[in-house]
């Protein structure tokens, strides 16, 4: 006989996420780490992207996507990374 209980997966998702990541954490202990790291770096994008407060007027954008481009990024770049790049010159060839 097995139980026929069944767990709502809306109400338990973040507790399972929880249990999911404390037994990561438990049996492989590199790739916790590395998905920790790949979380927070997410979440610092995610912060630097929505924070309209900080944005000046020095703040440049990305001529393709529209992106804010980040504040290390090669001051002649007007860019956010080399595919937009791409995608900006083929759009101004084939126009
Ligand atoms: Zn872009």
């Amino acid at each position: 006989m097995y139980s026929t209980e069944r767990v709502p997966a809306m109400n338990v998702s973040k507790q399972a996420d929880a249990m999911f990541m404390a037994e990561l954490k438990r049996t492989d202990r590199e790739r916790y780490d590395r998905l920790i790291r790949n979380m927070e770096r997410e979440a610092a994008r995610l912060r630097r992207l929505s924070q309209p407060g900080t944005v000046t007027t020095m703040q440049r954008r990305c001529q393709h996507c529209g992106l804010a481009l980040p504040s290390d990024i090669r001051s002649d770049s007007q860019y956010c990374d080399g595919a937009c790049k791409k995608a900006a010159y083929r759009l101004a060839k084939a126009a």
